[in-house]
């Protein structure tokens, strides 16, 4: 296919507070990239118009012309019916029931394919030569505990197509509640949001502790990284935040290895800046709770390559595969 012939495509990654949009070519290469407050509690019409008009500047200041756009992919935190691309629910943007495609077209008719995000950033993972043929599982760390399993080369998306959602299987029976609803989720305890919640409960019984100068005094001010940092400087409270934080993640973690098998396991989502500061010891702890982890072995813990770009090329790379 000649240079002039050659297709783009683009990728918006919708967030819990902000949506990210690329133009990728077909080897994933990101071109163009805005990023813009998603202003969740407006209308769900406002909002995709907005992405489809922002989606449509970028494509020209990317100075391409917009029929050499060959689909556009969406990445919404969402359980969606891969069928219809129908969104069933979102429930950090309090979205359901919505049918994302045909509100999108209105305002750009061009070919959407809508996914659910994480699955978007491991397919878009998946692609590096480390993770290449391999069955791959995503954790991404944010506002929820999102993941996305990439097994024989597609996205894993169970019987009846409605999708992989690790953040809530049940962890605790009458744990503290989700925002799904539900009680005792693993995105209860162990999203950034849940570490956020409990490095804020530890500070309060601990008026002494570091954490309090990280965040400036300010418990509005706390963020995933608040406990990390007064840990690494020797606060004890801290410390204990952050080791009970990674054994809840490291039981999530485990507990997916037992049932799927990956054979290498990617952590995305801000708290992957961590390094092996959080990667060694949540390796660890995975390693002794999977069943039969001495005959069977863990499979390796890996930072994410691409970092937040993984949601807008992996969504962009929706068109680009069969899924
Ligand atoms: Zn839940």
């Amino acid at each position: 296919m000649g240079e002039r012939n050659k297709r783009y495509f683009v990728g918006i990654d919708v967030g819990g507070t902000h949506f990210a949009i690329g133009v990728v070519d077909g080897e994933g290469k990101l071109l163009a990239k805005h990023t813009m407050p998603t202003g969740a509690g407006r209308p769900f019409g406002v909002i995709v118009k907005e992405m489809a008009d922002t989606a449509k500047r970028l494509v020209v200041r990317a100075g391409l012309a917009e029929s050499r756009i060959g689909s556009v992919g969406i990445g919404v935190p969402s359980t969606i019916d891969s069928k219809t691309g129908h969104l069933i629910f979102a429930n950090n943007l309090d979205w359901r029931d919505l049918d994302l495609i045909g509100e999108f077209r209105k305002s750009w008719d061009v070919p959407v394919y809508v996914e659910n995000d994480a699955d978007c950033a491991a397919l878009a993972e998946s692609m590096d030569d480390a993770a290449k043929g391999k069955n791959t599982l995503l954790i991404t760390f944010g506002t929820g505990f999102g993941g996305g399993l990439i097994m024989n080369g597609k996205i894993f998306k169970g019987g009846d197509n409605s999708g992989f959602e690790p953040g809530h299987f049940v962890l605790f029976h009458k744990g503290i509640q989700c925002t799904c609803g539900n009680y005792g989720c693993v995105e209860a305890y162990a999203s950034v949001s849940a570490l956020v919640r409990q490095t804020k409960e530890k500070m309060q019984a601990c008026p002494d502790s570091l954490m309090w100068k990280e965040c400036g005094a300010d418990p509005e001010k706390v963020n995933g990284r608040t406990a990390f940092d007064a840990a690494k400087k020797g606060d004890a409270a801290a410390k204990e935040v952050v080791d009970a934080y990674i054994v809840y993640a490291a039981l999530s973690i485990a507990n997916l290895v037992t049932l799927f098998r990956p054979e290498l396991i990617i952590i995305g989502g801000g708290l992957s800046a961590e390094g092996d500061y959080l990667i060694k010891p949540l390796y660890e702890t995975a390693k002794s709770r999977i069943y039969a982890g001495e005959l069977l072995g863990m499979p390796p813990i890996v930072p994410a390559r691409l970092g937040n770009d993984a949601g807008i090329i992996g969504a962009a790379l929706l068109g680009t595969v069969h899924i």
